[in-house]
């Protein structure tokens, strides 16, 4: 129900928390999350231009009595455009990103400008319906009460804000976007090499099975670019990739060497480490497990 009335409102519109703001400039703005955000803001009421990769001729009229200035480029030339392109800001105008990294961003809008900067990380894609319950992740920058409109301007799209320091956001990334979409990825990988018939392991799935096989499959509906991307992006992702790697051939040895019990006491101390999650996490999937069996299209 709730998921419902945030799609009307996008309908019908958003109320507009800061009216005297002067305009809004998307740097990428012709981009996926650029046009997604442009178009909130604009069903918000805000004046919104795009300044896309052939835009630049235009700078200078295109930033005149700007207030908000997001960067929505692809995260190889953000830190670029940011220190070659945004020093002459507004002094009052706020610098915003959305780049999936955080700390080399926030530090280079720091540099480049003089006046309030805030890093924001959208934790979904641009094919999300609406913004009901989604996750913005929030890395201060310099005079946050300047910003705090933005942040209670996304709050009124239904998204969360969580707040996190840029070093530990991005440490985070490491595990929770790199090394899982790169485990998926090696997932993917490996069903194809092995000519996996998907129609026939769909007929023996159980839901579990079926709600695994959509996080993979998903994965390449979309655009390798943008998953290139986020795995590419930080050095110490390979670090956290690697680690993983360890972890999985320390237990291909265990099964090698038929040391049954290893496993078994490897499980038991995994299980206690997650704790009251594994209950947790385990009465959550039953009703999502639930949901995929009532839809499963077989
Ligand atoms: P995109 O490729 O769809 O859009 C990027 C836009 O930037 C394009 O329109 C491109 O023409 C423009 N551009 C490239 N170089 C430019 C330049 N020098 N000056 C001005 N514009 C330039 O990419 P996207 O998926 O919208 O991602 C943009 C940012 O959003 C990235 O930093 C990414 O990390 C972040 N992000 C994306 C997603 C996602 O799922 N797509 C999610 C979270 C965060």
């Amino acid at each position: 129900l709730m998921r419902e009335s945030y799609l009307n409102e996008k309908d019908v519109g958003f109320k507009q928390i800061k009216q005297d703001l002067g305009h809004v400039v998307v740097v990428g703005g012709q981009g996926k999350l650029g046009q997604l955000f442009s178009q909130m803001l604009v069903l918000s009421g805000y004046k919104v231009k795009s300044l896309d990769k052939n835009d630049w001729q235009d700078a200078a009229a295109i930033f005149d009595g700007a207030g908000l200035v997001i960067v929505t480029v692809p995260i190889n030339v953000t830190c670029e455009v940011i220190r070659e392109k945004l020093t002459q800001l507004p002094e009052h105008c706020i610098l915003a990103d959305l780049t999936s990294i955080k700390e080399a961003p926030l530090a280079a809008m720091l540099a480049a400008h003089k006046g309030p900067v805030v890093g924001l990380h959208p934790m979904f894609g641009p094919d999300v319906g609406s913004l009901a319950k989604q996750v913005v992740v929030v890395c201060h920058g310099r005079d946050q009460e300047a910003y705090q409109w933005l942040l209670q301007q996304i709050e009124i799209w239904g998204a969360r804000i969580v707040e996190a320091e840029a070093e530990r956001h991005d440490k985070a990334m490491q595990l929770v976007q790199a090394m899982r979409h790169f485990s998926t990825f090696v997932y993917g990988v490996n069903l194809c090499k092995e000519e996996a018939d998907i129609g026939n392991l769909l007929q023996f799935s159980s839901p579990i099975y079926r709600l695994e096989l959509a996080m993979v499959g998903r994965l390449f509906a979309q655009d390798p670019e943008l998953y290139a991307d986020i795995i590419f992006a930080q050095p110490g992702s390979q670090l956290a990739i690697s680690d993983y790697l360890d972890n999985y051939r320390d237990a291909l040895t265990m099964l090698q060497t038929g040391n049954r019990q290893a496993f078994v006491e490897q499980f038991q101390r995994v299980a206690k480490w997650f704790g009251d999650f594994a209950p947790q996490f385990q009465h959550e999937s039953r009703a999502m497990l639930q949901s995929v069996n009532d839809m499963k299209a077989d």
